[in-house]
Protein backbone atom coordinates (compact mmCIF):
# COMPACT_ATOMS: atom_id res chain seq x y z
CA UNK A 1 0.00 0.00 0.00
CA UNK A 2 2.69 2.17 0.72
CA UNK A 3 5.33 1.16 -1.35
CA UNK A 4 3.90 3.05 -4.23
CA UNK A 5 3.45 6.16 -5.32
CA UNK A 6 2.94 9.11 -2.31
CA UNK A 7 1.66 13.10 -3.86
CA UNK A 8 0.58 15.89 -2.26
CA UNK A 9 -2.19 16.87 -3.63
CA UNK A 10 -3.44 20.05 -2.36
CA UNK A 11 -3.47 22.33 0.52
CA UNK A 12 -6.72 23.44 1.78
CA UNK A 13 -6.87 27.10 4.15
CA UNK A 14 -10.72 26.91 3.69
CA UNK A 15 -13.66 25.14 3.03
CA UNK A 16 -14.06 26.49 -0.18
CA UNK A 17 -10.58 24.83 -1.82
CA UNK A 18 -10.83 21.15 -0.94
CA UNK A 19 -10.23 18.87 -3.18
CA UNK A 20 -12.89 16.45 -4.71
CA UNK A 21 -13.67 13.20 -2.78
CA UNK A 22 -12.20 10.37 -4.27
CA UNK A 23 -11.76 7.09 -2.75
CA UNK A 24 -11.12 6.18 0.82
CA UNK A 25 -9.50 9.14 3.03
CA UNK A 26 -8.32 8.94 6.58
CA UNK A 27 -7.20 12.04 8.30
CA UNK A 28 -4.79 12.54 10.91
CA UNK A 29 -5.14 14.67 14.03
CA UNK A 30 -3.72 16.02 17.46
CA UNK A 31 -1.90 18.98 19.38
CA UNK A 32 0.90 20.30 17.67
CA UNK A 33 4.21 19.18 18.90
CA UNK A 34 2.43 15.54 19.35
CA UNK A 35 4.68 13.97 16.83
CA UNK A 36 1.90 14.22 13.76
CA UNK A 37 4.29 14.28 10.98
CA UNK A 38 6.87 12.03 12.21
CA UNK A 39 4.19 9.39 12.67
CA UNK A 40 2.73 10.10 8.94
CA UNK A 41 6.54 9.86 7.89
CA UNK A 42 7.29 6.85 9.02
CA UNK A 43 3.75 5.40 8.02
CA UNK A 44 4.49 5.87 4.42
CA UNK A 45 8.11 5.25 4.31
CA UNK A 46 9.29 8.91 3.70
CA UNK A 47 10.93 11.41 5.18
CA UNK A 48 9.30 14.58 3.40
CA UNK A 49 6.07 14.01 3.30
CA UNK A 50 4.84 15.83 6.20
CA UNK A 51 7.10 18.28 7.35
CA UNK A 52 8.08 18.35 10.79
CA UNK A 53 7.86 21.77 11.78
CA UNK A 54 9.57 23.54 14.85
CA UNK A 55 7.28 26.42 15.37
CA UNK A 56 3.91 24.57 16.20
CA UNK A 57 0.51 25.91 15.47
CA UNK A 58 2.18 27.33 12.13
CA UNK A 59 0.59 25.40 9.95
CA UNK A 60 -3.38 26.29 9.71
CA UNK A 61 -4.02 24.07 6.36
CA UNK A 62 -5.60 20.61 5.63
CA UNK A 63 -3.06 18.87 3.97
CA UNK A 64 -4.17 16.40 1.56
CA UNK A 65 -1.84 13.48 -0.19
CA UNK A 66 -2.20 10.33 -2.71
CA UNK A 67 -1.07 7.51 -1.68
CA UNK A 68 -1.56 4.98 -4.63
CA UNK A 69 -4.65 4.60 -6.47
CA UNK A 70 -7.93 4.98 -3.92
CA UNK A 71 -6.15 6.21 -0.56
CA UNK A 72 -5.44 9.59 0.50
CA UNK A 73 -3.87 10.86 3.23
CA UNK A 74 -5.66 14.16 5.26
CA UNK A 75 -2.69 16.08 7.72
CA UNK A 76 -5.40 17.95 9.68
CA UNK A 77 -3.88 21.28 11.36
CA UNK A 78 -2.40 20.27 14.76
CA UNK A 79 -4.06 22.12 17.50
CA UNK A 80 -3.79 23.76 20.99
CA UNK A 81 -0.80 25.61 20.44
CA UNK A 82 -1.00 28.50 23.48
CA UNK A 83 0.66 31.02 21.66
CA UNK A 84 -1.57 31.07 18.57
CA UNK A 85 -4.17 33.66 19.13
CA UNK A 86 -8.27 33.23 19.67
CA UNK A 87 -8.92 34.25 16.30
CA UNK A 88 -6.97 31.94 14.55
CA UNK A 89 -8.32 29.24 17.50
CA UNK A 90 -11.54 29.78 15.94
CA UNK A 91 -10.72 29.37 12.08
CA UNK A 92 -9.41 26.14 12.95
CA UNK A 93 -12.50 24.82 14.86
CA UNK A 94 -14.36 26.45 11.44
CA UNK A 95 -12.44 24.52 9.20
CA UNK A 96 -11.93 21.21 10.73
CA UNK A 97 -15.94 21.17 11.73
CA UNK A 98 -16.96 22.03 7.53
CA UNK A 99 -14.69 19.52 6.69
CA UNK A 100 -15.19 17.01 8.73
CA UNK A 101 -19.30 17.48 8.38
CA UNK A 102 -18.98 17.24 4.84
CA UNK A 103 -16.85 14.80 3.98
CA UNK A 104 -18.56 11.35 3.26
CA UNK A 105 -15.33 9.69 1.97
CA UNK A 106 -13.37 10.08 5.60
CA UNK A 107 -13.30 6.60 6.61
CA UNK A 108 -11.78 7.22 10.07
CA UNK A 109 -9.97 10.01 12.24
CA UNK A 110 -6.48 8.52 13.53
CA UNK A 111 -6.28 11.12 17.05
CA UNK A 112 -2.74 11.26 18.21
CA UNK A 113 -2.27 11.62 21.73
CA UNK A 114 1.04 12.00 23.52
CA UNK A 115 1.50 8.85 25.76
CA UNK A 116 3.62 10.73 27.98
CA UNK A 117 0.76 13.29 28.67
CA UNK A 118 -2.83 11.49 28.15
CA UNK A 119 -6.14 13.08 27.15
CA UNK A 120 -6.25 17.21 26.86
CA UNK A 121 -9.13 19.32 28.07
CA UNK A 122 -8.56 20.00 24.49
CA UNK A 123 -8.34 16.29 23.39
CA UNK A 124 -11.50 16.15 24.98
CA UNK A 125 -13.28 18.69 23.05
CA UNK A 126 -12.11 17.26 19.62
CA UNK A 127 -13.62 14.08 20.57
CA UNK A 128 -17.01 15.57 21.59
CA UNK A 129 -17.02 17.11 18.43
CA UNK A 130 -16.34 13.90 15.90
CA UNK A 131 -18.56 12.01 18.55
CA UNK A 132 -21.27 14.88 17.44
CA UNK A 133 -20.40 14.45 13.96
CA UNK A 134 -20.65 10.71 13.65
CA UNK A 135 -16.76 10.69 12.30
CA UNK A 136 -15.36 7.05 13.41
CA UNK A 137 -12.20 7.62 15.35
CA UNK A 138 -9.32 5.99 16.40
CA UNK A 139 -6.88 6.37 19.63
CA UNK A 140 -2.90 6.57 18.52
CA UNK A 141 -0.62 7.28 21.52
CA UNK A 142 2.78 8.73 20.41
CA UNK A 143 6.39 8.48 21.59
CA UNK A 144 5.95 5.27 23.24
CA UNK A 145 9.36 5.03 23.12
CA UNK A 146 9.23 7.39 25.74
CA UNK A 147 7.38 5.35 28.86
CA UNK A 148 7.67 2.19 30.46
CA UNK A 149 6.06 -0.53 30.07
CA UNK A 150 3.98 -0.18 33.10
CA UNK A 151 3.09 3.27 31.82
CA UNK A 152 2.00 2.52 28.92
CA UNK A 153 -0.75 -0.22 30.20
CA UNK A 154 -2.09 3.01 32.81
CA UNK A 155 -2.32 5.19 30.26
CA UNK A 156 -3.86 2.67 27.79
CA UNK A 157 -6.25 1.74 30.28
CA UNK A 158 -7.21 4.86 31.18
CA UNK A 159 -8.04 6.19 28.13
CA UNK A 160 -9.95 3.13 27.32
CA UNK A 161 -12.25 4.03 30.33
CA UNK A 162 -12.42 7.48 29.00
CA UNK A 163 -13.71 6.59 25.15
CA UNK A 164 -15.56 3.73 26.53
CA UNK A 165 -18.86 5.85 26.08
CA UNK A 166 -17.53 7.53 22.98
CA UNK A 167 -20.12 6.58 20.21
CA UNK A 168 -17.75 7.18 17.19
CA UNK A 169 -14.84 6.09 18.90
CA UNK A 170 -13.09 2.65 17.62
CA UNK A 171 -12.23 0.78 20.59
CA UNK A 172 -8.67 -0.48 19.86
CA UNK A 173 -5.96 2.19 21.15
CA UNK A 174 -2.92 1.73 19.16
CA UNK A 175 0.40 2.53 20.21
CA UNK A 176 3.79 4.14 18.31
CA UNK A 177 6.69 5.44 18.09
CA UNK A 178 8.55 7.12 14.83
CA UNK A 179 11.71 6.74 17.33
CA UNK A 180 11.68 3.14 17.28
CA UNK A 181 8.64 2.62 14.67
CA UNK A 182 6.89 0.27 17.36
CA UNK A 183 2.86 0.33 16.20
CA UNK A 184 3.56 1.62 12.61
CA UNK A 185 2.96 -2.01 11.06
CA UNK A 186 -0.09 -2.21 13.32
CA UNK A 187 -1.19 1.70 11.94
CA UNK A 188 -0.59 0.34 8.44
CA UNK A 189 -2.73 -2.56 8.42
CA UNK A 190 -5.10 -0.40 10.20
CA UNK A 191 -5.36 1.56 7.14
CA UNK A 192 -5.19 -1.50 4.80
CA UNK A 193 -8.12 -2.52 6.57
CA UNK A 194 -9.92 0.27 6.00
CA UNK A 195 -9.39 0.71 2.61
CA UNK A 196 -11.06 -3.22 2.29
CA UNK A 197 -13.80 -2.41 3.48
P1 LIG B 1 3.90 17.56 15.01
O1 LIG B 1 4.01 18.99 15.42
O2 LIG B 1 2.75 16.89 15.66
O3 LIG B 1 3.94 17.35 13.53
O4 LIG B 1 5.18 16.81 15.66
P2 LIG B 1 6.60 16.45 15.06
O5 LIG B 1 6.55 15.20 14.28
O6 LIG B 1 7.17 17.66 14.40
O7 LIG B 1 7.39 16.12 16.41
C1 LIG B 1 7.36 17.01 17.51
C2 LIG B 1 8.51 16.71 18.45
O8 LIG B 1 8.34 15.41 19.02
C3 LIG B 1 9.88 16.69 17.77
O9 LIG B 1 10.80 17.26 18.66
C4 LIG B 1 10.15 15.21 17.56
O10 LIG B 1 11.53 14.92 17.59
C5 LIG B 1 9.45 14.58 18.75
N1 LIG B 1 8.98 13.22 18.41
C6 LIG B 1 8.26 12.87 17.32
N2 LIG B 1 8.01 11.56 17.31
C7 LIG B 1 8.58 11.04 18.43
C8 LIG B 1 8.67 9.71 18.97
O11 LIG B 1 8.18 8.70 18.44
N3 LIG B 1 9.34 9.59 20.17
C9 LIG B 1 9.89 10.64 20.80
N4 LIG B 1 10.52 10.41 21.97
N5 LIG B 1 9.83 11.90 20.31
C10 LIG B 1 9.20 12.10 19.13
Amino acid sequence: LFAGSADFIAAAPSIGVLPPMDGVEIAFAGRSNVGKSSLVNALTGRNTLARTSHTPGRTQQLNFFKIGERLTLVDMPGYGYAAVEKAKVAAWTDLIHAYLKGRANLARVFMLIDSRHGLKEIDTDVLDGLDKAAVSYQIVLTKGDALKKHEIDARIAGIQAAIARRPAAFPEILLTSSRDDRGVTELRACVARLLSE
